[in-house]
Formats: structure tokens, sequence, C-alpha cells
């Protein structure tokens, strides 16, 4: 039985003021309930820590460097982000991809890197638009993930998000049938690639999950739970996600 998950990535959002939001999200979780990891940008690493401290809320971070030190200014090391209390971390968002033209390679080194430090990488993979369109969609997606997965992933150790990039904050969200199908390949190249273990790896949806598309999104047999941006900025639009989450 995978454990779900709801991660909430702020991006470059939030304040102070909304930890008082992840407090209330935090007061609502119980044993039963799914995992929930947090995303805050890393100057709100440690207050957020903080704030859920007494809480089954977990803390992550967007990003770190594959290296442990050095000349990378503005960059954080996974070592760094683990030091501030934070168990997860995201790896090779599209945002990432795009704005820091992070190549597969790259996203293996930092999921490595995650490892060393003993975070979770949170995985994400996802075609654009165009890719979409295209005949070979879920073979690209299959590369993706074969390239940016290194030798040695657990169901323990990895987690995978596939995000479309057309879908992420567009409010556009793919054909049940096509989250289904792609799902359900991933889990496919997971098995071939890892044997038995393939079945462990929880695979996340992400792109405009919203409180009225969620439930059905968690329908899907392959999709363990999701990675949300933009409702995971309120706790009444983040909490409706995580109880459809239980509820599935
Ligand atoms: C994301 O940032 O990973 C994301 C899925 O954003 P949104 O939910 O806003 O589409």
């Amino acid at each position: 039985m995978r454990k779900k998950l709801a991660a909430g990535n702020w991006k470059m959002n939030g304040s102070a003021a909304l930890l008082d939001e992840l407090a209330n999200l935090a007061t609502q979780q119980d044993a039963d309930a799914p995992q929930v990891i947090i995303c805050p940008p890393s100057p709100l690493l440690i207050p957020a820590v903080a704030a859920t401290q007494t809480s089954a809320v977990q803390i992550g971070g967007q990003d770190c460097h594959s290296a442990q030190t050095g000349a990378h200014t503005g960059d954080v090391s996974a070592q760094m982000v683990k030091d501030t209390g934070a168990s997860a971390v995201i790896v090779g968002h599209s945002e990432r991809r795009a704005d820091h033209a992070e190549t597969n390679a790259d996203i293996r080194a930092k999921v490595q890197a995650a490892w060393a430090a003993n975070l979770l990488p949170i995985l994400c993979i996802g075609e654009s638009e165009a890719e979409r369109i295209g005949p070979n969609t879920l073979a690209i997606i299959a590369a993706q993930l074969d390239a940016s997965m290194p030798d040695g992933a657990t169901g323990d150790t990895l987690v995978i998000a596939y995000e479309p990039i057309w879908a992420i904050g567009t409010g556009r969200v793919p054909t049940m049938d096509q989250i289904i199908e792609t799902h359900d390949m991933i889990r496919a190249e997971l098995t071939k690639r890892f044997g038995a273990e393939g079945d462990k790896f929880r695979i996340l949806y992400g792109g405009s999950v919203k409180p009225n598309n969620a439930a059905e999104i968690f329908t899907a047999k392959n999709v363990d739970g999701a990675l949300v941006g933009g409702a995971s900025l309120k706790a009444a639009d983040f909490q409706p996600i995580i109880d459809a989450l239980q509820a599935s």
C-alpha cells in the first residue's frame, strides 16, 4: 500500500504571514491522513519548520544544488535544506529546467545530493504542450524519467511528480484518459527498470489541481497524490485537496 502524499509548492510566493495558514492546516492533520509536505521558498524554511513542529506536516525545499559547497551564488545545498529541519526537496521542476537550463543529468545529480543529505527528493517530469500534441508524448516522458532518475532509487527514497508543463498554473488539466495513460506508463517504466520495487514508488500528478478537480484525479489507480502550486497557498484550498486524497 503506497502512502498518499499531498505536496505544496509555494514557488516564489509566501510570507511569514502565510505561515499562519500553514499552522491552520497543520492542526487539521491526524495519523491516518495522507503525508503532507509544504515547500516554501528557502528563507521561509526555518520558520515553516518551527510552525509545524507539533504537527504531522513536513517541510521541503524547492530545489538544491548537486554540490555540497562552493561558488554557486544564490544556490543552497541539500545539506543546508536538511539543516533547516526540512525532510524533502523538489528537484527538476519545469520552472527550474526552463529558468536555469537544468538538464536531466543535473537533476539526476541533485537526486543523489538529496539522498546524501537524507532528504526525500520529489522528482518532476512532464511534457511541453508541443510534446503533448506531437506523436511521441509517452516516449518523451519515459526518456525524461529514465535520464533524471539515478540507479538505486526505491519507493522509500524517491517520489515522482508527473507535471505536464502546459497544465502548470494555467487552469488547464489533461483529460482523465491522458492522466491514467501517462501514470500507467510511468508505473510500467518503473517496473521494467526496478522490478517489484517499481510498484512501491509514489507517482504524484501536478498541474492545476484544485478543490473542484482533485477527487476525480485521485480516482486513477496510479495517482498517489498531488504536487500542488497555487492551491497550496491557502489552507481553504489545500485542505479540501488533502481531504479528497484521504477519501480516495
Ligand atoms: C507546480 O508548481 O508544481 C504546480 C503544479 O502549480 P499549479 O498547481 O499552480 O498548476
